[in-house]
């Protein structure tokens, strides 16, 4: 791959859209799924009537690839976010796709923007967003007559540079981002709108990151705006369990690191009342893996967990076992990474 001439500042790219040279689409009409194609074309042109617009029929997923140490370009398991968008797919009706459509065209799209993987050791990655949405003219509710579904690409740079810096989180108690039985669950267009207002408000107070409440009794842990919720107190590895969460793999995969370093794993409803007894608390996701979160505001009090200048060591501990993993400085174990090259 030849990155000469291309005078990025890779270390220095914000979590944001960097124009590459193509992304992927594929149609469905008639029941099938058309070959995906490679195109240039940055915008999409569908019907003014298309469901996804009016009635937010659209699913997305977020993962990454990176370049690791010897030099290989790997994703980091795609088979489990085609698995969530299966399953997004059957709650809101939008049409299945084979696991090797979704593990191939994903693999093309990297593949054809390849000088865009950030280069090893500058702790960037090109972060890929497929999404799936319902188009064609419908102004009835129902399912739409056509769908696309596309995938690109953007080069974004490492969340820390100078090490994994802690930040304050704000329980919001006036708006939900989710229902009890409704979408929490599913990676859905709607379900981010509907978080904006508690975000703002976290925002407004001070508090970069919202904590979401179950929305039936507001009186367990959801999740945080885009991000899972983790704890640790002593060698558990805590995690909410909720309808309306959504289950994250970065979640997932620290799971399976945690356990595998000899700790308990409990994943149950956690009281916020619980939540001051924790030692470390994280919020969890592709974009950053793990954000320290050194304290959280409920009603107006402050719970604080360790510094606020650096992270726990367990967090640090489960955040460098997963990025190394990811970068090929340690042994893929579980066998998560998937060869673009
Ligand atoms: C995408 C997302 C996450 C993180 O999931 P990952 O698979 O780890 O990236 C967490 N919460 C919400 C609400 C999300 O949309």
């Amino acid at each position: 791959m030849n990155r000469d001439n291309m005078n990025i500042d890779w270390a220095n790219l914000p979590f944001g859209y960097f124009k590459t040279d193509c992304n992927i689409r594929f149609y469905h009409r008639d029941g099938k799924w058309s070959a995906g194609e490679l195109v240039t074309d940055e915008t999409i042109t569908m019907h003014m009537a298309a469901p996804c617009l009016h009635y937010g029929q659209e699913a997305f997923e977020g993962m990454k690839a990176f370049q690791t140490r010897d030099g290989r370009i790997v994703i980091f398991r795609p088979s489990e976010n085609w698995k969530r968008l299966q399953k997004t797919s059957e709650r809101i009706f939008l049409p299945p796709m084979p696991e090797e459509m979704f593990v191939e065209a994903v693999k093309k799209v990297v593949a054809a923007n390849i000088k865009y993987v950030p280069p090893y050791g500058t702790g960037a990655s090109l972060y890929i967003r497929p999404f799936l949405i319902g188009v064609g003219a419908k102004v009835g509710l129902g399912p739409a007559p056509e769908y696309i579904f596309a995938i690109f690409v953007t080069p974004v740079g490492p969340y820390y540079k100078g090490g994994l810096t802690p930040v304050k989180a704000m329980v919001i108690t006036e708006f939900d981002r989710a229902a009890p039985d409704g979408v929490g669950d599913c990676k859905v267009g709607g379900n981010y709108a509907a978080g904006l207002p508690g975000a703002d408000h976290a925002k407004q107070h001070g508090y970069p990151v919202p904590l979401f409440l179950d929305p039936k009794e507001k009186k367990y842990v959801d999740e945080f705006g885009t991000s899972n919720f983790i704890a640790i107190k002593g060698d558990t590895y805590y995690t909410p369990s909720s309808k309306s969460i959504l289950p994250s793999i970065t979640n997932d995969s620290l799971r399976i690191i945690a356990a595998d370093l000899g700790m308990k794993i409990e994943r149950r409803p956690i009281s916020i009342d619980e939540v001051s007894s924790f030692d470390e608390v994280g919020a969890v996701g592709t974009a950053a893996v793990i954000t320290p979160i050194c304290g959280i505001n409920y009603q107006g009090k402050e719970m604080l967990f360790g510094s606020e200048e650096k992270a726990g060591p367990v967090i640090t501990k489960l955040y460098q076992n997963l990025t190394g993993i990811q970068y090929g400085e340690l042994e893929d174990k579980f066998n998560w990474l998937v060869e673009v090259r």
